[in-house]
């Protein structure tokens, strides 16, 4: 495992090396190489077309080490890179003044580049195999076989030296490429320990997120509960809305029943009295009119014709009453609308500043109602509109046919109704009037309803009101 650790920090370094070495290298070799061509120029004899053979070598081999630690081959790219520069080596050498010149250190580069490109053991592997490359050079130097521009032999002291420097260069590089090693090695387990850290920070971090998701899930689980209870608590709300409109119709129906039973018992006994009183009161005008008592005291024929005015309104009351407490079905027969408001028009007393306007076509249908309770519920929102206009006004009265129904609206321009009495309007003994008993819209409801018709209002306060009835063409 520390093997594989090694060698692998061995290529990785190797090719880093090589991609940041091999350009400031082909870079030398091309300011030698323009170095040498300035020199030529002074001086025709220095070596120019072998030192440009030379760099185009140095070139070549370093290009292609290049490609070969891009394909992921460092190792080899190394090895490749330095035998090149240790034959480079030779041939300068050679060229440039033999074994024992001052030329021959250049056998110093491939060692130093060995311990850095390679590895730390393979500055003595190439301090060997400059060793052997040397000396074969010397051999080659000595027999003659190449033109040399200075060769001398047993200058064995110069080459002992070359050699120890060889291992003695070997050695230093050895020594920095194991301290960079460790350097190395040191980065890497830094790298490696902020790795894992920041591995761990992730899977906190994911964790967290996690958790967040779970919170937001929980939260909206909640929020959707919250809804539902919100909802379930309007439903509550509205079933006791309900519950409590049920609850006051109940109490307004046994209401009803109660006033309806008095309403009908009392107007029964002073129906036949009051009709005594005013026959007995007819009788009396009759007798009275042309007396002399009436020249003298015309008060009395006042008196007279107040307490006959009197009698009709309490009438008036009366049949409100009966036709309140009455129940069952109406008694119907075909009859013309127009006919009966007609009718309850000439039986309302209407002041001269109000105009009256009918709009009646002439083609309406003959419809199935109890004439003389239709009558009343007429006559009741027509005195209601003519005290809602004291300083006068216009009732307008009009009927159409909609549908299956009759609808007559009756409409007045008076005081109109405030908008917290329009509930309570058809309640029984509901009244804002000093001398009203809040029977009317009662009664007109009651009758309506036995009609299975419908009565509603809509009012303007400061504009007037309209009461609309739809009656069904046909009582079943
Ligand atoms: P009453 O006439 O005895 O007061 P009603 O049942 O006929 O009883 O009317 C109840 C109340 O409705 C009246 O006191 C009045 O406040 C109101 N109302 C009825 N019709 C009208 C109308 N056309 N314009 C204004 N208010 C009206």
């Amino acid at each position: 495992m520390a093997r594989t650790n090694i060698s692998h920090d061995e290529s990785k370094i190797a090719s880093e090396a090589l991609r940041t070495l091999i350009p400031g290298w082909v870079l030398a070799a091309v300011a030698g190489s323009i170095a040498m061509f300035i020199l030529w120029l002074f001086n025709r004899e220095m070596p120019l077309a072998q030192t440009l053979v030379l760099v185009g070598y140095d070139v070549t081999i370093s290009f292609g080490a290049y490609l070969i630690n891009r394909a992921g081959r460092p190792m080899f790219a190394g090895h490749f890179f330095v035998t090149g520069v240790v034959l480079l080596c030779a041939a300068i050498t050679l060229i440039f003044g033999g074994f024992t010149g001052s030329m021959a250190v250049v056998y110093l580069l491939p060692i130093l580049l060995a311990g850095i490109v390679i590895g730390i053991r393979s500055a003595f592997v190439t301090a060997g195999l400059v060793t052997l490359v040397y000396l074969a050079m010397i051999q080659v130097e000595l027999s003659g076989f190449l033109a040399s521009y200075r060769i001398e032999a047993n200058q064995v002291i110069t080459i002992v030296a070359f050699v120890l420097f060889f291992f003695l260069t070997a050695f230093l590089s050895w020594y920095a490429a194991s301290r960079l090693h460790l350097a190395f090695r040191k980065v890497s387990d830094y790298a490696a320990e902020l790795q894992t850290s920041n591995e761990k920070l992730q899977a906190s971090e994911e964790e967290l997120r996690a958790a967040n998701e779970e919170l937001e899930a929980s939260n909206e689980e909640l929020r959707a509960t919250e809804e539902e209870l919100r909802a379930s608590n309007e439903e509550l709300a509205a079933a006791n809305e309900e519950l409590k409109d049920a609850q006051e119709k109940v109490v307004r129906t046994e209401k009803l029943a109660a006033i309806g039973q008095l309403a009908g018992g009392v107007g029964h006994e002073l129906r036949n009295p009051l009709g005594a009183i005013k026959n007995a009161v007819y009788y009396i005008r009759g007798k009275l009119e042309k007396s002399e008592l009436a020249q003298k005291e015309p008060r009395v024929m006042e008196f007279l014709g107040i307490a006959d005015e009197e009698i009709t309104s309490s009438n008036k009351i009366i049949s409100d009453l009966l036709n309140f407490s009455r129940v069952g079905k109406p008694a119907t027969s075909p009859a013309r609308i127009e006919t009966v408001i007609n009718d309850a028009i000439a039986h309302t007393v209407i002041q001269e500043n109000i105009a009256v306007n009918k709009t009646l076509p002439g083609d309406l249908p003959e419809i199935q109602i109890d004439t003389d309770l239709i009558r009343q519920v007429l006559v009741n929102l027509f005195t209601n509109a003519v005290q809602a206009m004291p300083e006068g006004g216009s009732l307008t009265v009009g009927a159409h046919r909609n549908g299956e129904f009759m609808e007559v609206a009756v409409a007045d321009s008076g005081t109109g109704i405030k908008p917290e009495n329009m509930k309570r309007l058809f309640d029984p003994l509901f009244t804002t009037k000093a001398k009203g008993i809040g029977l009317g819209l009662a009664v007109c409801k009651s009758i309506i309803d036995r009609h299975k018709g419908r009565i509603e209002v809509t009012s303007q306060i400061g504009k007037g009101t309209i009461f609309s009835i739809k009656l069904p063409l046909i009582n079943a």
